[in-house]
């Protein structure tokens, strides 16, 4: 196949690929036409660069300050994975792009890629198959409550709840939910964990599946996850892992192993994406054997002569879950991230995660309270009660930390604790960071004691200020801006 390369009447260039109708407009009815050209913005390079470089400015980042947000694992990315997914051979490749062309191979590189991490994946979560096309964890989630879905479906086997803990994020419920399921909460026991009594209580032939994430979003992990799985199992419901917490157990417990069927893991939070606004992320979802044949289509194959092909043959497949094959530059980010870090490396990232988060659990003891005091993995959940006593509230400590050049920890998240404060520091942060963070939140301890007053003006550095958090619910242009 010849392709042309031609410019437009705007001078953007394009493809034309002969043989295949490019929309001409003439056949448009000229009610629909422009009458006057678009009104498009007229700047200057410095008028553009200045009013971007002024907006990043404003911007908090992991670039610019410690970023403790529990449950969104704001972790600084190696530069080099940037670099890496910025390669032009990556970035101008066109999803539409033959595999050929004039018996050269426009794409076999990309689907190595593909494919490589599909292997990687497997390897490091246990599962036997990947798919790379789900654009977040949330979509992720509902890809694998859909697989769920066509597992049981393809069994004639009608179930209609899917049990989730208390503590779970609210995406879980929401893509249950979506997924046609209606959901059963179940209490956490004392301990933080999801109660396997409770589950017991709960599990019946109508339960599709059980979905957790383990650590959950205490940071504790279920020593009788286990035993759980295999309870469900017993009758016929299928484990789903949220695996937006696995830079907890990186290379030391595998899903798989755990018991779970089906897995989602949020590459842009343990696997080298920046995130944050909005995207973008990557939710590749694995799935044991017996769910594979449901995997959205197409798939990467590597053939006998090693070379990759994309197979569409997949009759039993859910069918596409986003165009083409995901975000494929973020999948890029983390194969490069992968094969950086290497086995060790991912386990040592683990071991640090757990590490810093206990050591700052252990020294804010003492000013906080600590709802569950048994020891966290990557993340734990602290309470502000004793300081709301005085009238200062964990969002009012959330606001004084933005003065003290640190982003707020996540805040009345798990809903379950009462003003709770969900501290994850990450693997990437040194002691001295620690001890600053340790410093500042003893000192807003001590002076929520003294002058609880104060909190309510917080915080006063520009460029932010305190929001009038009534106007902004009641009108939408500020609660806008
Ligand atoms: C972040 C998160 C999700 C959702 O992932 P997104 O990529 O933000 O859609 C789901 N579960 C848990 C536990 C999370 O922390």
């Amino acid at each position: 196949m010849e392709l042309i390369f031609e410019r437009s009447k705007q001078g953007r260039m394009g493809i034309t690929v002969p043989g295949k109708e490019v929309p001409s407009g003439k056949g448009i009815d000229p009610k629909y036409k422009r009458k006057s050209d678009a009104k498009l913005p007229s700047v200057s390079e410095p008028e553009v660069v200045r009013h971007f470089t002024n907006l990043s400015k404003r911007n908090f980042s992991v670039d610019s300050n410690f970023y403790p947000l529990g449950s969104c694992t704001m972790k600084y990315n190696p530069k080099i994975t940037e670099k890496i997914a910025g390669f032009d051979q990556f970035t101008s490749l066109h999803p539409l792009a033959p595999q050929l062309l004039k018996g050269a191979s426009l794409t076999q590189g990309a689907l190595e890629v593909i494919n490589n991490l599909e292997k990687q994946l497997c390897e490091i979560t246990g599962m036997d198959a990947f798919t790379m096309q789900p654009m977040a964890g949330a979509h992720g989630e509902l890809t694998g409550v859909m697989l769920i879905a066509a597992y049981h479906r393809h069994n004639k086997d009608k179930r209609k709840f899917v049990l989730i803990p208390d503590s779970g994020h609210g995406t879980n419920p929401a893509s249950a939910a979506i997924a046609g399921y209606e959901v059963i909460t179940v209490p956490s026991g004392k301990e933080g964990d999801m109660d396997i009594n409770e589950v017991k209580k709960l599990l019946t032939r109508d339960v599709a599946a059980v979905m957790l994430t383990c650590p959950n979003t205490l940071g504790i992990f279920n020593p009788r996850i286990k035993e759980i799985a295999d309870l469900a199992h017993e009758v016929g419901a299928l484990m789903y892992y949220d695996g937006a917490n696995l830079n907890a157990i990186l290379g030391k417990a595998r899903p798989a192993d755990l018991g779970f069927d089906v897995v989602h893991l949020n590459l842009h939070k343990t696997f080298a994406t920046p995130h944050g606004g909005g995207g973008p992320g990557a939710g590749p979802v694995g799935v044991k054997k017996k769910l594979a044949a449901f995997l959205p289509t197409s798939r990467v194959v590597k053939k006998e002569d090693g070379s990759y092909a994309l197979n569409y043959d997949e009759p039993l497949s859910i069918g596409y879950i986003s165009p083409f094959y995901g975000n494929f530059l973020v999948l890029v980010k983390a194969y490069a991230y992968i094969l950086l870090l290497g086995k060790e490396g991912l386990i040592e990232a683990s071991e640090n995660a757990v590490l810093n988060a206990n050591y700052l659990k252990a020294k804010l003891k003492d000013h906080y309270d600590i709802p569950f005091e048994k020891g966290c993995l990557h993340e734990f959940v602290i309470s502000a009660s004793r300081q709301s006593e005085h009238g200062v509230r964990a969002l009012d400590i959330a606001k004084a930390l933005i003065d003290r050049d640190i982003h707020p920890p996540t805040i009345y998240f798990p809903l379950i604790v009462k003003e709770a404060m969900m501290v994850e520091p990450t693997e990437t942060e040194s002691k001295e960071t620690l001890d600053n963070f340790i410093k500042i939140m003893t000192e807003l301890a001590l002076l929520a004691e003294k002058q609880p007053e104060v909190f309510k003006n917080f915080p006063q550095k520009a460029p932010v200020s305190r929001v009038d958090e009534v106007k902004a619910a009641k009108d939408m242009d500020i609660a806008c801006l």
